[in-house]
């Protein structure tokens, strides 16, 4: 084989990979697996057979080059006729057998590719597949329509186990009449001299169960008009504490509320048809063996303790119950709401929820739907490979799980404090009035809405609307204001004055009184913080209405945190000044400030104590660590960021 040839070949590899990965109800994040089989010449010019495998950590969709593993395959045959290997042996095994230190970590079915003697293998979890492997007569239906086709793998846990039970089974029945591999309650494998005819194989073989459940289905959903009650908002937070408590961590919430999902939660027989158990060992590790009906997280946690207290002694290494709570709730008013440590994880949930629901309703259509025995659900929940990968995700950052709403974060200070916060792991709604708010990170733990704060209505919905979206609301900055133009208060109109007021009063007031049922739920504490000014305590000539609305709203900060403290919620100020990197101070506006000084503008930047320039992340950076478990004992507080003023100290 020429080197030529090698490449053109994991090219091929790439591109059909990418097309299984773009099917989702082939393949859903990081599930399935492909590989192809090339000779390369070592250093020293040995010949070696080299199987490419898809590494653990990337997604088909998206995979390149990069993502595959060659491990050698010689030695993965060799493996496959041991008697026993642990998990770790194998792991072991896979990773000092690779050509390339710095490939990813093998698949765990790297062995169970390497038997196949095809060039292309190609492996998904099928809904189709899977939905009618776990419907009450699945077996006999699969051989119904697949006949002699295909070979039939009973189920066992993924890993060694299973590639051992494929080899013994493919010396047998690899026929070249068959198409592929069945692994019940698993998924499919099919192979091919090209990755064309792998992948038509794949396409053909799930097309079949497609067809099959296609004509059984039952009619789709009459779309009901479900109503949100009034205390929705409280009722979402109420729920997201209650599981943090159980879980020991903050989650973010993502909640689906399409006809499907609504229809799916509001069955008569949701608690039935929902709790038999998982589609597909894949899915386990992300939603639990089960979802919650309803919101009794205590008897859920209870009957988890339970589950694991049973099956614990039978497993082969000592384990440690994870967490007791639930990954997946289906509620009657709220939909399935889906969740996790991020907003990533608690997508990835939505998304595999999304294709449960569907397999186990298909399930359903031709029989019922069931799955493993809980025995083996649990030997893949806690499987020492998977707790493994959930441990090296344990170093997150401080705020990870937290929701945070920032006011006036187009630009400047606001928009400091969406980083700082975001940089801390948090979630941040960001809001502004200014389009421009929407683009100021391209995190996906990042939202940007666009919202007239001073309409009542733009308020509530600003609340709302955060917590519709992640399910609570932990940390509200709140920092949007104006600063109109000078005017001597014997001059300044009436309108001004209150236009002022309003903003930068009367709406973080409505703010506060608004968020304050969320942040009572808060499962770590709630915190606020208030973006003020020094002329709270140092007021200028011809600021009048900027002056008295900081310190009226300084004064209402004050009070609400002593009304709060109650309620683990604290409430802290800040209180800037000179800070010049913000939209409103042009290099034209400084220097005329600067000569009305007599100071060049370097003078009349660092016109303070320290003689030091105040940046926004200055700002953004101590309104950050004021919602930090560093000032956890910290409420009522006033904290000036201005390089020292002598007005102010
Ligand atoms: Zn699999």
């Amino acid at each position: 084989m020429t080197i030529a040839e090698k490449d053109q070949l994991i090219e091929d590899r790439v591109q059909s990979s990418r097309m299984l990965g773009r099917n989702k109800s082939l393949v859903l994040h990081g599930g399935g697996n492909t590989s192809v089989k090339v000779r390369e010449a070592n250093l020293v010019g040995e010949e070696e057979d080299i199987l490419y495998v898809k590494g653990s950590g990337w997604d088909l969709e998206t995979i390149t080059r990069e993502g595959f593993s060659p491990v050698r395959i010689n030695h993965l045959k060799k493996l496959a006729r041991l008697p026993e290997l642990t998990d770790s042996q194998m792991l072991n095994e896979l990773v000092t057998h690779q050509t390339k230190a710095s490939a990813p970590v093998p698949s765990v079915e790297a062995i169970l590719h390497a038997i196949i003697p095809f060039r292309f293998v190609d492996h998904t979890h099928a809904d189709a597949v899977v939905a009618i492997s776990n419907s009450v007569n699945g077996d006999e239906i699969l051989k119904e329509i697949y006949g002699d086709t295909v070979i039939y793998v009973p189920y066992i846990m993924p890993g060694f186990d299973l590639s051992r039970l494929c080899a013994t089974i493919l010396e047998k029945e690899l026929t070249p009449e068959k198409r592929g591999i069945i692994l019940l309650h698993h998924g499919v494998f099919t192979y091919g001299e090209t990755a064309t005819e792998s992948y038509d194989r794949m396409i053909e073989l799930v097309g079949k169960a497609e067809t099959y459940l296609a004509e059984k289905k039952t009619p789709g959903s009459t779309v009901k008009q479900y109503k949100l009650p009034g205390d929705f908002t409280s009722g979402l937070c109420a729920l997201r504490k209650k599981i943090a408590d159980v879980a020991g961590f903050p989650v973010i919430i993502k909640r689906a509320d399409d006809a499907k999902s609504m229809d799916f939660c509001n069955r008569s027989d949701v608690a039935i048809i929902s709790r038999q158990g998982p589609a597909t060992p894949d899915h386990v590790i992300r939603t639990k063996r089960l979802p919650l009906v309803g919101r009794d997280i205590d008897a859920f946690a209870r009957e988890y303790s339970n589950y694991f207290a049973e099956y614990e002694p039978l497993a082969k290494d000592r384990k440690t119950m994870l967490d007791p709570a639930p990954r997946v709730v289906l509620d009657p008013v709220l939909g399935v709401c889906a969740i996790g440590k991020t907003v990533k994880d608690a997508t990835i949930v939505a998304d595999i929820y999304d294709h449960t629901i569907d397999i186990i309703l298909a399930a359903n259509a031709i029989g019922g739907y069931v799955a493993l025995p809980a025995r083996d659900i649990f030997d893949v929940e806690y499987w020492e490979l998977e707790q493994a990968k959930l441990k090296k995700a344990g170093n997150l950052p401080p705020f990870t799980g937290e929701i945070a709403l920032v006011t006036g974060a187009a630009s400047g200070i606001g928009k400091a404090c969406a980083l700082s916060l975001l940089a801390r792991g948090a979630v941040v709604v960001g809001v502004d009035i200014n389009p421009a708010v929407k683009d100021i990170s391209s995190d996906p733990s990042y939202y940007g809405m666009v919202v007239d704060l001073a309409s009542e209505e733009g308020l509530i919905s600003t609340i709302q609307q955060t917590v519709f979206l992640f399910g609570g609301l932990d940390m509200l900055v709140l920092n949007a204001g104006i600063f109109p133009e000078s005017s001597k208060v014997s001059e300044l109109a009436y309108e001004k004055w209150q236009r002022v007021l309003q903003v930068n009063l009367d709406v973080n007031f409505r703010l506060l009184q608004e968020a304050y049922p969320c942040l009572k739920l808060a499962p770590k504490g709630g915190r606020v913080v208030i973006v003020g000014s020094k002329n709270v305590a140092a007021p200028g000539p011809g600021a009048a209405a900027y002056s008295v609305s900081k310190a009226a709203l300084n004064q209402l900060a004050r009070v609400t945190a002593m009304e709060w403290g109650k309620d683990n919620i604290r409430i802290n100020s800040v209180h800037p000044n000179a800070v010049f990197d913000t939209g409103i101070w042009t290099e034209e506006v400084l220097h005329s400030r600067a000569m009305h000084y007599g100071l060049t503008i370097e003078e009349y930047k660092k016109n303070n104590i320290l003689k030091t320039e105040i940046s926004s992340r200055d700002v953004s950076e101590l309104v950050a660590e004021l919602c930090s478990h560093v000032f956890a004992k910290t409420t009522g507080a006033q904290i000036p960021v201005d390089g020292g003023n002598d007005r102010v100290i």
